[in-house]
């Protein structure tokens, strides 16, 4: 990207230190504007990122989190600070029953023979034992559906409805649907709208073998981010850590912000607010009146929180050699064996997901962490002989927003109410569910509008990937229906 000339050199403040302000600071100081970013916590990451558990003396990530070939826009900012190769890739998946029955999906790779998309993964999913055969039959009923779902099927109806309507059979809804939304939507079948299903699966399982790859960090997510303040420091700005803004005030004749917080004021130009929408709820009792305040406000109310819970465990031995698995019919989705992803690490430690269940996020911490290690057991035999060595539970009850029917009206581009404020954030106007590279696209985006307000406009966003094989004139006749 080439830099602004030195003459037209801006201030930006960007509030948040979460993947979305992470992305739009370094993306703007790339392009050559001061960019400030300011965090009330004492370190980068928000809701993905990683400390010290005092529990445990283990730094953990406050959940394992997830990324996938489609996610350019995380990519593109892991590669502007230079560490997307902290990233592992895997194109495979081991779905597991209790018992330990093994299904194995991934692409179908034959020496230099290929399937084109979507039939790439086609062989193992026929093979996959998981699945009886009528409910391979409904889920590629239900997946043809998908594929071509046009503006039309953009019903108010939640995809349980649409599910019903398309005769899913209960092991398609439950060892399927339920799990796959879980983890990629992090909510039940019944509060899901249809178009952003149909997303997760086309980009997950049909577009391409490459958009469907599974990337996990070798290091801690604090280490991702090790980058960015040396990243901002080096091109005039900085981070701000500790820093709780506590408001902001527009300036009509130097057109300048300035921003209030307990260790004093800052000014510049443009300002970001990269917070979750109930952040930026907070502040906006302390943001100067606006035409249109009113209306954010009544946007961020529809707004709902759905919690996930991870918990760690640290074993006397190895308690299997997968590096990670999907975990069938029992409340604990994912095992994340973190010994094996995060190789720098000792020890033997198992992290479990539990997505989207609000009465496991309810459980008492004894009660939770005895289930979780009783349903392993079920999984993973070893695990009745290994020791517990220690354990941490981590609730976060404002994981992700949801992503029901209608929710698109209630989310916001990132032009805002003010002069010269934009808004970031996973919630705001990206068509991606709660996700990280909804959060980078929301930066990426809030970045391009501050290069237009600033007359010097430029491309930021990362294009999408363009899908294969036969899904190329899929996704043609896909969009030539909906123009
Ligand atoms: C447990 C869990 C598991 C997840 N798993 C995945 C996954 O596998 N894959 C995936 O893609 N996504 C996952 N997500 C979702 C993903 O983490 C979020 O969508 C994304 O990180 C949101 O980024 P953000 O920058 O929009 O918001 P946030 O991360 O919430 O960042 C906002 C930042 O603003 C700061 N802040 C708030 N108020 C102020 C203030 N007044 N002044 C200064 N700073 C302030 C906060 O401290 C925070 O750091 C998961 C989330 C959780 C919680």
């Amino acid at each position: 990207m080439t830099a602004l000339p030195q003459s037209s050199k801006k201030s930006v403040t960007v509030i948040g230190g979460g993947v979305a302000g992470m992305s739009a600071a370094c993306a703007l100081a790339e392009a050559g504007l001061q960019v400030e970013l300011v965090e009330r916590r004492g370190y980068l990451g928000g809701r993905a990122s990683s400390y010290l558990h005092p529990g445990v003396g283990e730094v953990i990530d406050n959940c394992q989190h997830v990324l996938f070939g489609c996610c350019t826009n995380l990519i593109g900012f892991y590669r502007r600070i230079g560490v997307a190769d902290r990233i592992h890739w895997t194109r495979e998946m081991t779905m597991i029953e209790p018992g330990g029955r093994r299904s194995r999906l991934g692409p179908f790779e034959l020496g230099p023979l290929r399937l084109p998309a979507p039939l790439h993964s086609a062989p193992s999913f026929l093979s996959a034992k998981a699945f009886s055969f009528q409910d391979k039959l409904a889920l590629g009923r239900a997946m043809r559906a998908m594929m071509s779902l046009g503006p039309a099927d953009s019903s108010q109806d939640p995809l349980g409805d649409w599910l019903r309507r398309h005769q899913q059979t209960d092991g398609a809804i439950n060892r399927f649907w339920r799990l796959v939304i879980a983890s990629a939507l992090n909510a039940e079948i019944d509060e899901i709208a249809v178009p952003y299903a149909a997303k997760v699966i086309r980009e997950l399982f049909l577009n391409s073998p490459e958009a469907g790859s599974m990337g996990m960090s070798t290091v801690p997510l604090g280490e991702v981010y090790a980058g960015v303040t040396p990243f901002l420091s080096g091109r005039g700005g900085g981070v701000h850590l500790n820093t709780h803004v506590e408001g902001a005030a527009w300036d009509e004749e130097t057109s300048q912000w300035t921003i209030r917080t307990r260790a004093g004021e800052h000014t510049s130009d443009f300002v970001i607010l990269a917070l979750p929408f109930e952040g930026t709820a907070q502040l906006l009792p302390d943001l100067p009146p606006a035409e249109g305040a009113a209306e954010l406000a009544a946007k961020i109310v529809r707004h709902e929180h759905w919690p996930i819970c991870s918990v760690h465990l640290w074993f006397d031995r190895e308690i299997t050699d997968l590096e990670h698995a999907v975990l069938l019919d029992r409340e604990i989705h994912w095992m994340y064996n973190q010994s094996r992803l995060q190789t720098g690490r000792g020890g033997h430690y198992i992290e479990l997901v539990v997505s989207a269940t609000r009465a496991f996020a309810a459980l008492p911490r004894e009660q939770a962490i005895r289930q979780a290690v009783t349903e392993l057991a079920e999984f993973f035999p070893r695990v009745k002989e290994a020791k517990l060595e220690k354990v941490a539970l981590v609730k976060e009850v404002r994981a992700t927003f949801g992503v029901p029917p209608g929710i698109d009206s209630s989310r916001p581009e990132s032009v805002s109410p003010w002069p010269n404020l934009f808004l970031a954030g996973d919630w705001t106007a990206t068509g991606w569910p709660s996700t990280m590279e909804s959060a980078a696209r929301s930066g990426h985006l809030a970045a391009e509008a501050v290069c237009v307000r600033i007359g010097e406009s430029r491309k930021i966003l990362n294009a999408d990937l363009k899908p294969s094989g036969l899904m190329r004139f899929i996704g043609e006749w896909r969009s030539r229906a909906s123009r």
